[in-house]
């Protein structure tokens, strides 16, 4: 099986082509890399996809009504749904500091959803 992928790590933004064997699923040939960066990429697109999330949180009386958060760290893709319901429930109290963490282990991923800017009281 062969894919297409464009590698994200840095701004080359390499088109990789990905080939797995049927003989041994784990031993991918990829081409096209700049750097081994790629491989190591593309082994982690196909076997454990991670993605970080970036959202708002709703805020009680706070100068503003929603405070800006994201992940702390990459999780894996299939958790994103449940991580977005625990941020769009989730209410917070002002004042909020930037870099507060305002959700600790979401969704059981072991990552924290921190803010990402300041709402004073009103
Ligand atoms: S393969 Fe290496 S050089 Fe190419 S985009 Fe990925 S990290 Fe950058």
């Amino acid at each position: 099986m062969t894919k297409e992928m464009v590698c994200i790590l840095c701004p080359n933004s390499c088109n990789l082509i990905v080939t797995q064997s049927d003989k041994n699923p784990d031993g991918l040939k990829v081409e096209n890399a700049l750097c081994p960066k790629g491989k190591e990429y593309a082994h982690n697109e196909l076997f454990n996809p991670k993605r970080t999330i970036a959202s708002s949180i709703l805020v009680e009386e706070g100068e503003l009504p929603l405070v800006s958060v994201k992940i702390d760290k990459p999780i894996p893709k299939s958790k994103i749904f449940e991580v977005m319901k625990e941020i769009k429930k989730a209410k917070v109290k002002a004042p909020v500091k930037i870099g507060d963490i305002l959700i600790k282990n979401v969704a059981g991923t072991d990552a924290n959803v921190i803010a990402t800017k300041s709402v004073d009281k009103i």
